[in-house]
């Protein structure tokens, strides 16, 4: 995700890909879901944060990559960890504890073969309450109405259109404006961006080549987020719990191509009896 003032001053060119470009796209982001199973397969109460991020690095670097994260912009780690009412961009660190009902958020982005992928998956502990459960269920559904979406014709407005309307319209939660999501290439972050909110039929107008990380930030609460004293975190203004689902995806005639893999992290949540598998 990128912070919306930022990405304004210093991206303008949309760079559409090659069906080549697309297919080592394809393969970071295969290496960052596997990257996000291997977490689904570790979090357990009791663990800290920077254990699943080391893991997490030593993952990404064993099939000859780099974490894309890690130093884009200082931040100091493989993957953005951000536990309850942090929205994103949370520091793995020794003393973050999982707890017995917390929401934990993992985004990791790889860059491998001048590519990069991107992808986000929030996992539930078991002790969660049926409100938090249900925040993640209809943020994860939100991800799939966006994708929906993304095909040649429509505009970038009908993708944040179909989030914001499935999850502030009709479940009263809390649509993150100060972060979107964002092309996605030989950059982490390219143009154009791709809010959680807009109108039908506005934007830019989505064609073939297009690759983009949808990445719906949702609230339980009202909208409105603020920087953490670490100068990194991004939290509720409420302190009530937000939940965070991306996917890197090519845009397409009639479907779009969602070039990372989820699949392969709801196996590993499924056998880990310490999570609730949202799907
Ligand atoms: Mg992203
Ligand atoms: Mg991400």
């Amino acid at each position: 995700m990128e912070l919306q003032r930022e990405f304004n001053i210093l991206y303008s060119m949309v760079y559409y890909k090659t069906s080549e470009e697309i297919e080592l796209i394809r393969a970071s982001c295969l290496l960052v879901s596997k990257v996000l199973a291997h977490v689904g397969s570790l979090i357990r109460p009791g663990l800290t944060a920077d254990i699943i991020d080391r893991e997490a690095e030593s993952l990404i670097r064993d099939h000859g990559a780099v974490p894309s994260f890690k130093g884009y912009g200082g931040f100091p780690a493989t993957l953005c960890v951000s536990v309850n009412e942090i929205v994103v961009h949370g520091i793995p660190s020794e003393k973050q504890v999982f707890g017995e009902s917390d929401v934990i958020s993992v985004d990791c982005g790889a860059y491998m073969n001048g590519f990069h992928g991107d992808s986000a998956y929030t996992f539930v502990m078991g002790g969660a309450s049926s409100e938090v459960i249900q925040l993640c269920e209809i943020t994860n559904q939100s991800l799939y109405k966006g994708i929906s979406a993304a095909v040649e014709g429509n505009r970038l407005g009908d993708i944040g259109f179909a989030i914001q309307h499935y999850t502030e319209s009709q479940h009263g939660y809390g649509v993150v404006r100060e972060l979107v999501g964002h092309g996605v290439g030989r950059e982490l972050h390219e143009s154009p961006q791709v809010p959680n909110y807009g109108k039908r039929g506005r934007g830019l107008k989505l064609k073939e080549g297009l690759v983009i990380a949808i990445e719906p930030m949702i609230n339980m609460g009202k909208h409105q987020v603020e920087t953490a004293p670490d100068n990194w975190s991004i939290i509720t203004r409420d302190r009530k719990v937000s939940a965070h689902y991306e996917h890197t995806v090519a845009v397409g005639k009639g479907k779009a191509d969602i070039l990372s893999d989820h699949s392969l992290l709801y196996e590993t949540v499924a056998s880990n009896e310490n999570l609730f598998l949202i799907k």
